[in-house]
């Protein structure tokens, strides 16, 4: 394991930029790799769904827009856990 974050934190520096992410993984697709950052949730959130239209078309094109909604709901506990 280890901490993986960009190793030339200075303490003090830190907490102004926090990074959300958000992995696919998260949302179940488990042999998808990608990982959504950004410092919002909205900027992760709207990563996440550039992503899954780009990456994932076929499982967007069966999203009901009530499923969709449940998913950005999904992004938004896991996202607002993070803070
Ligand atoms: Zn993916």
């Amino acid at each position: 394991m280890g901490v993986g974050v960009i190793d030339s934190d200075a303490p003090g520096s830190y907490s102004k930029k926090i990074m959300k992410k958000l992995s696919c993984k998260d949302l179940g697709s488990a042999d998808c790799n990608f990982v959504a950052t950004g410092a919002t949730n909205e900027e992760v959130q709207q990563k996440m769904f550039a992503h899954a239209a780009k990456d994932h078309p076929e499982k967007m094109a069966t999203m009901t827009p009530g499923q969709i909604q449940q998913s950005a709901q999904l992004m938004k506990r896991l996202l607002d856990a993070q803070e």
